[in-house]
């Protein structure tokens, strides 16, 4: 567990790197699709890019503003050399694709440092050649953040950009315009910045090319509030007084041309609120009407915002929920309307968005999960999250529940994307899944393992199994370890020959 504080982002670079001589209406960039194995933004399509490093800064780089900028050049170069073997650098024309394969295999071995391959080779970073279009900031919403500068690069002639499987899974030129429409039908998930960058070079490449990029705040380090991961979805995350290291809830608004869905207005702040509200007022400012308020959960910071988007909407808002969690809920927050598993609920209006309810109890005895077929699109609330663990704390929390959830989770045909309650969209959602699943039944056979060498009570358990967790947690922990415990009896474990302890 880290602190609660929001993190500050670190430095990177981002390229968008363009091919030369196409039509110059319909310009292609080179796209790459991040591994699924990568924590952070794994499965998502994106430009080629990283964090930078502390040896960016020794390259001098020529037509550059500042250091700063130098360094952020420095990095695009390096990155771009990494991930697509692309030099951009004067002098590189000179090298033979022989010469620069070993290159780039000095400089991924670490035989050889950035600046010092440069220098070898007397090879020059120019500033001219690196086109900056925007620095953004990722939203506080995710553990880890970054301050990126994207730079448009033409693509050296006789130069092939080429993935080395590994952080990347695949890469390829394509049309911007073809690339986002693939995102409009759902078949790729990508961030804010790479939208926006799509969009803009589909639009041509006209002498207000650059002014078009900078034409947003968000392409100036302004926070990015609205992220729109898939059509339709809006993760609209809101700071809440949750779980570290977590520090917002994620707010989705459901649309299409007609009707809005608000899933979890979570936070009890009036910034925050009022935030959500104007995002909702956009929204119906288009034609749409609200149709509900669905939550997934009766935790705090899940329902903290019902009341006062409620009181925004004149109290024309209906609020849906399971059962369980109306009957938990019911003094502070009424709720309206009882959503069964299996229900479907249906935007009037296009596209067609019909949501399928999933009773999947274990976090909470309530909790629902949402699932649209047609995207593959799931909305797990509490169940999977993009940040953080997932707390069980019993009666509300049940672990066998939780691991039957996971598992029916698991069984939806065609999942492209998880939507959870906490941190970044999951691009990988059946391999998440897994290791949710492969991670509860590690931890209960080493709980089971613990009881049989001795361990007395949760406490001394927790000492035995928990040795990845700080001691701060532990009291967390504890909570798990019954709810292990609980499972155990459940599937027939007999401890009444333990003495000390009981799972109750
Ligand atoms: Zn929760």
């Amino acid at each position: 567990m880290q602190a609660s504080t929001v993190s500050s982002p670190n430095y990177a670079s981002a390229v968008i790197l363009l091919r030369q001589n196409t039509d110059p209406g319909d310009p292609e960039v080179f796209l790459v699709r991040r591994s699924e194995k990568l924590a952070f933004l794994g499965g998502f399509s994106a430009f080629p890019g990283g964090q930078l490093d502390t040896s960016d800064a020794e390259v001098h780089v020529s037509n550059s503003v500042d250091a700063e900028s130098g360094a952020a050049i420095s990095c695009a170069a390096r990155e771009l050399f990494e991930e697509l073997g692309v030099l951009v650098a004067r002098g590189a024309e000179s090298l033979t694709k022989g010469q620069r394969v070993s290159l780039r295999d000095d400089l991924e071995s670490g035989r050889m440092a950035w600046p010092e391959l440069l220098r070898h080779y007397s090879l020059r970073l120019d500033g001219d050649e690196f086109t900056f279009v925007g620095r953004w900031v990722t939203p506080a919403f995710s553990a880890r953040r970054f301050d990126t500068w994207f730079f448009l690069v033409n693509c050296p002639p006789k130069q092939e950009p080429n993935v080395i499987p590994g952080e990347l899974s695949s890469g390829g030129w394509i049309a911007a315009g073809r690339a986002h429409e693939q995102w409009r039908r759902s078949e790729i998930l990508a961030v804010p910045p790479t939208l926006h960058a799509l969009k803009t070079i589909a639009e041509g490449l006209t002498p207000d090319l650059v002014e078009r990029f900078l034409a947003i705040p968000q392409a100036h380090r302004e926070p990015v509030r609205r992220i729109e991961f898939r059509p339709n979805y809006i993760c609209f995350p809101v700071r809440t007084p949750t779980k570290p290291p977590a520090t917002h809830t994620n707010c989705y608004l459901i649309y299409n041309s007609q009707e809005i869905l608000v899933i979890d207005p979570g936070s009890p702040y009036e910034e925050e609120q009022q935030a959500l509200s104007s995002a909702v007022d956009d929204l119906v400012r288009e034609g749409r009407t609200v149709r509900d308020v669905i939550l997934t959960h009766m935790h705090p910071d899940h329902v903290g915002g019902v009341n006062s988007l409620r009181e925004h909407l004149d109290g024309r808002v209906k609020v849906a929920a399971h059962r369980f969690t109306a009957e938990s809920l019911s003094d502070p927050i009424r709720v309206d309307r009882l959503i069964e598993d299996g229900d479907i609920i249906e935007l009037s209006g296009s596209p067609r968005i019909a949501l399928r309810a999933m009773h999947t109890p274990g976090h909470a005895r309530g909790h629902l999960c949402f699932y649209e077929e047609q995207t593959g699109t799931l909305i797990s609330g509490d169940n999977i999250v993009g940040l953080g663990s997932v707390l069980i704390d019993p009666p509300e929390g049940n672990m066998r529940d939780y691991l039957d959830s996971l598992r029916r989770m698991r069984a939806l045909p065609n999942l492209s994307v998880i939507f959870g309650g906490h941190g970044p969209a999951i691009a990988n959602p059946y391999s998440r899944l897994d290791e949710y699943i492969s991670h509860r039944l590690e931890r209960e056979q080493s709980i089971l393992k613990a009881v049989k060498e001795g361990a007395r009570t949760s406490q001394e358990i927790v000492a035995r199994v928990y040795t990845d967790v700080s001691p701060k947690a532990h009291a967390m922990a504890e909570r798990a370890v019954l709810a292990h415990l609980e499972k155990l009896e459940a599937d027939g474990h007999d401890f009444s020959d333990q003495e000390g302890w009981h799972a109750r």
